[in-house]
């Protein structure tokens, strides 16, 4: 009963037939997916809400990622704020910064993120938060903003026990990736361990970051077994409870059970409570 908050599944990561990479989900217990719809256009935005149109475990995000943020003038931003508004997007994001890898200057990441703040609340969906190598200026933003009215989601998790500290006072929830398996990890393991059980997810941001064992192969959302059992066994709770417990706030953080049913799928979802 587990729900991957957090994956890529437009045709520029999963060129061949997501179909089968969803199905090989659900055989291991993956009941819904969060499919983040960000690239250097809309093309990503506009595939994750046709596929969450086709299927109902499927709930769509879009947003302009921080590596883009140079690619998002006026009008793309016009044209995204209307994609917010469709009834299969239960996010904006992912948004936010990152100077690790600077694709974009940070000054133009910094607005970019500000003006994605300023969307969700416009649209009044919650954000969902990418940041990396830019602790102090995210969280100011955030603060700044006013990213509280619609709360959200620091997704890949990989900051320490002050940052959760602050970014879970700011009404953002916590997901673990694939991450939280990596040796090195230890800091991201203690805000694992010590994060309130109704403030935590799991995602597997793939097709990034296979958890141990699968590290090193291309991600796919079957993979979560692994993160979750992982975050388990930090919380010394039993992967059953943890699997119940993440879906709970991801349906409550994304509102998922007030979200309009997909037109064209039988698959009917009921989420635990
Ligand atoms: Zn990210
Ligand atoms: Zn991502």
């Amino acid at each position: 009963m587990l729900l991957d908050s957090h994956c890529h599944l437009d045709p520029n990561y999963l060129p061949e037939g997501r179909d089968d990479v969803l199905a090989r989900a659900e055989a291991a217990g993956v009941i819904a997916f969060v499919c983040i719809g960000v690239g250097p256009d809309l093309d990503a935005a506009r595939a994750a809400i046709a596929l969450a149109e086709r299927r109902a475990n499927v709930f769509a995000t879009v947003g302009v990622h921080p590596h883009d943020a140079r690619t998002a003038d006026a009008s793309l931003v016009t044209e995204l704020a209307e994609l917010a508004r469709h009834p299969r997007v239960v996010a904006v994001g992912e948004v936010g910064l990152d100077y690790h890898y600077d694709h974009s200057p940070r000054e133009v990441q910094k607005d970019v993120f500000r003006r994605m703040i300023a969307l969700a609340r416009d649209v009044g969906k919650p954000i969902v938060v990418h940041t990396r190598s830019a602790a102090a200026d995210t969280l100011a933003i955030l603060a700044d903003e006013g990213a509280r009215e619609t709360g959200g989601i620091i997704h890949c998790f990989s900051e320490d026990r002050a940052f959760a500290e602050r970014a879970l006072d700011l009404d953002f929830d916590l997901s673990f990736s694939g991450i939280l398996t990596f040796k090195n990890a230890a800091a991201i393991r203690e805000a694992a361990r010590l994060a309130p059980a109704d403030r935590i997810l799991v995602e597997t941001d793939s097709p990034f970051l296979a958890p141990v064992p699968v590290r090193g192969r291309t991600c796919e959302p079957a993979y979560i077994v692994h993160t979750a059992r992982c975050l388990a066994d930090i919380r010394g709770e039993k992967q059953e409870l943890i699997a119940r417990q993440t879906t709970a706030n991801a349906v409550r953080r994304l509102a998922l059970a007030e979200v309009a049913p997909a037109a064209h799928d039988p698959v009917r979802m009921s989420f635990p409570s």
